[in-house]
C-alpha cells in the first residue's frame, strides 16, 4: 500500500489496466421509501437533486446521458477513454427484473461503456436479480452500491431509512454470496449518534464481505425534514470541525480491515443546497490532501488497530 489508507483511486487502472470514469446516469427510477411501498417523504436527509450532475436528466435517453456525460468529463480527465455507466439517482434496482436488463444493456451497448455501478437500497436486491447480475459480471465491470449509513436500528428508524441493519446485512452476503463487487455508503453524524457509537461501527462493517466503502459527513440539505430536525434538536447531532472530523476519520481507520477500498471519506454538496458549511467551501481534491497530511503528522495507516 502506497498511501497510508487503502485508496481505491487506481483500482481500475491495476485491474483493468486503465483509468475508468463513472458517468451519471439518472433512468428515472423513484424509491420505494417515497412512493409509498416502504415509506413516503423519504429517508430525513435525502434530497436526490443534490447529488446530480446537469447533464443526467431522465427525460433523456441512457445512450444521450452517456455522450453528454463523456463529454463532460473529456475537459477534465483527457486521458481516459472507457467509461462506467453509474446508476445514482434514487433506488436503481427498483423497477421488473425486465425493465432493468433493459435500462444495464442499453449502458452496455455504448462502444465507450466497460460496466455498470449501480447504487441501490438494501431492500431492493433480490436473488434473481443478483444472479443476473452475476451473469453480466462475467464478461463486464458490474459494481453494486448500497446505502446502509448506519450499522444501528435505532438511528435507521430515526432517519426514516425503511429498513433495519439485518436488510443490509443479508444483502451484502447474498451479494458477496454470487462472487460481486460492492461497496456501501455510511453518513458519520446522523442523529442520536455519539462519536463512541460512530466509531463503534468500525468492527461491524469489518464483518461485512464488502470490497469498497464511502463515507460522508452528515450535511443538512435544504427543505428536507432533517433540516428541520436540526434546528429544533441541534444537542442531538455531533458537529465536526474539519480538523476534527480528520482526526475522527484516522481514528476510525485505525480500525478498519487494511483490505477495504475507501471510496470517499467525506464530500461537500453543492453550497446552494445546504443550509450551511460549516468547512467553508473545500474542495474534495483539498480534503484528501489535509487527510493524507495528517495520516503522516500523526504516523499511522488504515489498520493499524485492526484485529
Ligand atoms: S433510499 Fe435513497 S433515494 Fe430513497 S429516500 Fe432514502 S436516500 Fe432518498
Amino acid at each position: 500500500m502506497e498511501k497510508r489508507y487503502n485508496a481505491f483511486t487506481g483500482y481500475f487502472r491495476e485491474k483493468y489496466g486503465c483509468r475508468l470514469q463513472k458517468i451519471v446516469i439518472d433512468a428515472g427510477f423513484t424509491c420505494p421509501n417515497r412512493d409509498g411501498k416502504v415509506g413516503v417523504g423519504g429517508c430525513t436527509y435525502c434530497n436526490n437533486a443534490a447529488f446530480h450532475p446537469n447533464y443526467s436528466t431522465p427525460d433523456k435517453s441512457i445512450f444521450q446521458q452517456l455522450e453528454e456525460g463523456i463529454e463532460f468529463h473529456r475537459g477534465r480527465y483527457r486521458n481516459t477513454t472507457d467509461y462506467l455507466a453509474y446508476f445514482q439517482s434514487y433506488s436503481n434496482t427498483y423497477a421488473p427484473l425486465d425493465n432493468l436488463k433493459m435500462l444495464y444493456e442499453e449502458a452496455l451497448e455504448h462502444p465507450k461503456v466497460r460496466g455498470i455501478v449501480i447504487g441501490t437500497r438494501p431492500d431492493c436486491v433480490d436473488g434473481t436479480l443478483l444472479d443476473y447480475l452475476a451473469s453480466l459480471a462475467r464478461e463486464k465491470v458490474v459494481i453494486v452500491e448500497y446505502g446502509i449509513e448506519s450499522c444501528y436500528d435505532r438511528t435507521l428508524s430515526r432517519i426514516n431509512r425503511g429498513h433495519n441493519f439485518d436488510v443490509a446485512r443479508r444483502a451484502v452476503e447474498e451479494t458477496a454470496a454470487r462472487g460481486l463487487f460492492q461497496g456501501a455508503h455510511f453518513i458519520f453524524g446522523l442523529p442520536g449518534e455519539s462519536v463512541e457509537d460512530m466509531m463503534g461501527m468500525a468492527p461491524i462493517i469489518n464483518s461485512l464481505p464488502l470490497n469498497t466503502l464511502k463515507f460522508h459527513q452528515l450535511q443538512i440539505i435544504k427543505g428536507t425534514a432533517m433540516e428541520m430536525e436540526y434546528a429544533n434538536r441541534r444537542e442531538d447531532f455531533v458537529e465536526f470541525s474539519l480538523d476534527g472530523y480528520i482526526d475522527f476519520f484516522i481514528d476510525f481507520l485505525e480500525l478498519l480491515r487494511p483490505d477495504l477500498y475507501i471510496e470517499r471519506f467525506a464530500g461537500e454538496v453543492p453550497p446552494r443546497f445546504v443550509n450551511h458549511t460549516p468547512w467553508g467551501l473545500i474542495r474534495n481534491t483539498e480534503l484528501l490532501r489535509l487527510l493524507e497530511k495528517r495520516l503522516v503528522e500523526r504516523d499511522t495507516f488504515q489498520g493499524k488497530l485492526y484485529k
